[in-house]
């Protein structure tokens, strides 16, 4: 008697009306910051959400593994200044724990990475980005209102130690204000053997300073980095990788060019964000925000939760529209929304 072959059951994945997989989740654990960068936070009138809307460390894990049940492969945990939400270490080793999950990381300003981090490797964090706009102390001072980035450097230096690689230098950069430090940093990629990713300011920035004139372009910051380097370009590991990489000449050290507004990668995207109090945004760029917080805190099963998340991701915008006559920048910036 012939065998009955059980039929093979395809795992049900998130994928939006463009045929986009969601692998990528970002995960803002916090809207508050201890650094003021004019380029994302006011410093004036500040509102953080109230402790209560904040979701928990067990609904984060919670939505996380229903995330990584429907494909996702990627968390990264962000903010604000994530290194504020007390204990982090230990989320991190819930989720690092999530069978399917096959990458960890963490975007942070720095300023205590140092004295957790061998707490963080051991909680399972894959790898770690961490931002620094200037290599000059006042102009570090004037742009994030923290005193020094002494700290920030003794937190690449051992995340650099702890191999949480490829460690990465993010450096948004701003016509007029920092733009003539570009090859600064691709020396400092080169010293010490790091990527350095410039980011395109983009306009989401509270205090609306955003101007397309500002933006310095990848096309411009190429130009300036040929002066002293052969770039060599490094292919991608995957269509959705942000970054255009290349190597530079001295062999050491990367440079990363994140272009959402000369050149959007919108069509290859595979993020989806959950913000600290626990709404889905299919768009960096989102108009609407979509609650499951309070699905869940209803009591929503996994089940149901699971359909909501499909049919949110279903709604995942096109493109951001930076530059079409009718953009419109979100209400909330990138310390609230989680960069
Ligand atoms: N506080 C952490 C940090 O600064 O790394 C994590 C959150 S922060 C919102 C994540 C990233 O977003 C940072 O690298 C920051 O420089 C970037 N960012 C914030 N506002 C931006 C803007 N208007 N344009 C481009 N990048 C921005
Ligand atoms: Fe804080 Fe990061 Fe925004 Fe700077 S970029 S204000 S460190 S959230």
């Amino acid at each position: 008697m012939p065998l009955a072959l059980s039929p093979k059951i395809e795992p049900i994945l998130l994928k939006d009306r463009f045929d986009r997989q969601i692998t990528d989740l970002r995960i803002s654990v916090t809207d508050r910051c201890n650094f003021k960068c004019f380029y994302c936070r006011t410093p004036h009138g500040v509102h953080f959400a109230k402790r209560e809307s904040l979701l928990t460390y067990e609904e984060i894990e919670r939505l996380a593994g229903i995330f990584v049940e429907l494909g996702v492969t990627k968390v990264r945990l962000t903010g604000g200044e994530p290194l504020l939400r007390r204990n982090l270490e230990l989320l991190a080793g819930k989720l690092s724990a999530l069978e399917g999950l096959q990458d960890l990381a963490l975007t942070t300003n720095g300023f205590n990475f140092h004295d957790r981090a061998h707490r963080f490797k051991e909680a399972g964090l894959t790898r770690v980005t961490i931002s620094l706009d200037s290599l000059k102390q006042d102009r570090f001072r004037e742009i994030t209102g923290y005193p020094d980035y002494d700290d920030v450097l003794r937190s690449i230096e051992i995340a650099k130690e702890l191999k949480l690689e490829p460690v990465k230098v993010n450096c948004v950069l701003i016509r007029g204000v920092n733009d003539d430090e570009i090859l600064d940093f691709a020396r400092f990629a080169a010293d010490w053997d790091l990527e350095v990713r410039f980011i395109e300011f983009m306009p989401i920035d509270e205090e609306e300073k955003w101007t397309r004139e500002r933006v310095v372009t990848g096309a411009q910051i190429v130009q300036t980095l040929k002066a002293e380097f052969d770039l060599k370009p490094v292919a991608r590991e995957t269509a959705s990788e942000t970054a255009q990489k290349f190597e530079i000449s001295s062999g050491a050290g990367r440079i990363g060019l994140i272009l959402p507004v000369s050149e959007p990668f919108c069509g290859n995207c595979s993020r989806a964000r959950l913000t600290a109090d626990g709404k889905i945004r299919t768009c960096l760029f989102s108009l609407v925000e979509h609650d499951v917080r309070d699905r869940m805190r209803a009591g929503a099963t996994d089940e149901e939760l699971k359909k909501f998340l499909i049919s949110t991701i279903l709604t995942k915008e096109k493109g951001h529209r930076i530059g079409e006559p009718d953009f419109v920048s979100p209400s909330r910036s990138m310390s609230y929304i989680g960069g």
